[in-house]
């Protein structure tokens, strides 16, 4: 049995029970092998096995140990991406069916969690808080377009008054209310699904990193110490995936983000931060992002590093943003401390894909991955079922590599980065 943990983080001391799985002993065969134990290789993996096949799960440590099970649990609607800009790349009609695509992203979610009684602290509601002019005249674009353009019925706009309802910070002079979007506890639905995909078949091996992969006709993927041989093989690890797979490093670029969570705050005070217990961003460049807990403290998360690696001293500045938001936590102290990689893309958009016929991925969901990567899942799972209509329009999106091949793109982005910091500042 594997002895490797999650990492340690508020998520891990109240995750649910979840026993250990296997690691992969011998070869086995299978219909599909998946790789990777997140949001997208655990839906893709459940999704194929409720269509009858036999599938093979590879976790390199366990189920949600990557950004699955250490993310701000945001569920937000559509893309990190304007509609109009995916009507520029796309086209109307096929930006249509792509927010059609973001909306089920969602609404799967709920679906999921409701069908397989996933204990998970599901919440509706979320703030997309201004803090400047200039943010004021972005929200009202962003009302026309997914309102009056895309017929999205949930938003409301906020004033200074109404975002001081929801937030009691001095911070903010409007925002949007969505609730479509809302909060979850990441790390908790990564492990429901884990559990839906074991009673529907789904064969999982924890500890059991893909080390090689063989293409071909009949692909299979070796570990130290088995091997899968498989019809199709789909590669889920985004930005955790490392080297494995050459042709795909260039087009993700892992970013490191940090979260912090205070000591319980008590039901009053915590409520009196988010009255109506609505997820909040806001809308800077490197935003900061937050909500409260089940018990009762606040999660915070923030922060962008481009090298991929942890800020020094990212906990306190952390601490010091969260008082930034809110004055009154300044005697508060701070639990748990913990830092993940996002994958993005250069568009911002999610990449679906084949590297070869019998061999898909997904990745680079850009902060949206918590309702995205799900829905890339499920089309990794139509398409290898042979209907791979939606799966095409998404691998349709237009996307470049990073420029400056593997060396020089984080010098490159780090540069990029800086101009929309100091905007941020503006
Ligand atoms: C701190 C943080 C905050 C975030 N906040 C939000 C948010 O609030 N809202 C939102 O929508 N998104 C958020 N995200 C992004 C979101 O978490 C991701 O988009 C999503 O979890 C991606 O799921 P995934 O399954 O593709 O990847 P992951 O969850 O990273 O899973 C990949 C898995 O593959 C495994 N793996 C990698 N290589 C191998 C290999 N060779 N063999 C076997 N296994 C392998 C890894 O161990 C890992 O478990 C956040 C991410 C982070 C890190």
């Amino acid at each position: 049995m594997t002895s490797r943990r999650h990492a340690s983080s508020w998520y891990a001391a109240t995750a649910n029970p979840h026993p250990p799985h296997p690691p992969l002993e011998g070869t086995v065969r299978c219909d599909v092998c998946v790789v990777g134990g997140g949001y997208t290789g655990l839906t893709a993996a459940l999704e194929l096995a409720e269509r009858g096949m036999d599938v093979v799960l590879l976790e390199a440590e366990r189920v949600g140990w990557g950004a699955s099970g250490r993310n701000g649990g945001q569920i937000i609607t559509g893309y990190n991406k304007p509609m109009a800009t995916i009507e520029r790349w796309m086209g109307r009609d096929d930006a249509r069916l792509l927010w059609q695509l973001a909306e089920e992203a969602t609404a799967q979610l709920f679906e999921r969690v409701e069908k397989h009684g996933i204990r998970c602290d599901l919440t509706r509601g979320f703030v997309l808080a201004a803090l400047k002019e200039r943010h004021m005249a972005e929200l009202d674009e962003v009302m026309r377009e997914m309102r009056d353009a895309y017929g999205y019925p949930h938003l409301r706009r906020l004033d200074r008054d109404g975002v001081a309802a929801m937030v009691d910070s001095p911070r903010y002079i409007g925002g949007l209310y969505d609730e479509g979007s809302g909060h979850l506890h990441p790390l908790n639905y990564a492990l429901g699904l884990a559990d839906a995909g074991l009673a529907a078949g789904v064969r999982i091996f924890e500890g059991s990193r893909a080390l090689s992969l063989e293409t071909g006709l009949l692909p299979a993927v070796v570990t130290a110490r088995g091997r899968v041989q498989a019809r199709f093989l789909v590669l889920a690890g985004n930005a955790y995936l490392g080297g494995l797979v050459p042709q795909m490093t260039g087009m993700i670029m892992p970013v490191a983000t940090q979260i912090i969570v205070t000591e319980p705050l008590g039901v009053e005070r915590a409520r009196a931060l988010l009255p109506n217990n609505a997820a909040v961003s806001d809308m800077n460049f490197v935003l900061d992002y937050y909500r409260r807990t089940s018990d009762h403290r606040l999660l915070f998360g923030g922060g962008a590093n481009y090298s991929g690696r942890d800020t020094p001293g990212g906990k306190e500045l952390l601490r010091f943003k969260m008082q930034r938001v809110f004055p009154q936590l300044r005697d508060v102290a701070v639990d748990y401390s913990w830092s993940g990689k996002v994958a993005i893309t250069m568009n911002r958009m999610p990449q679906v894909g084949r590297l070869t016929p019998n061999v898909l991925f997904a990745h680079g969901y850009s902060g949206h991955g918590v309702a995205l990567a799900g829905l890339a899942g499920r089309l990794i799972a139509e398409a290898v079922a042979g209907t791979d209509g939606r799966f095409d329009l998404f691998a349709r999106i237009p996307h470049t590599p990073f420029p400056g091949g593997q060396r020089l793109r984080t010098p490159a982005l780090v540069l990029a980065m800086l101009w929309f910091r100091l905007r941020d500042l503006l």
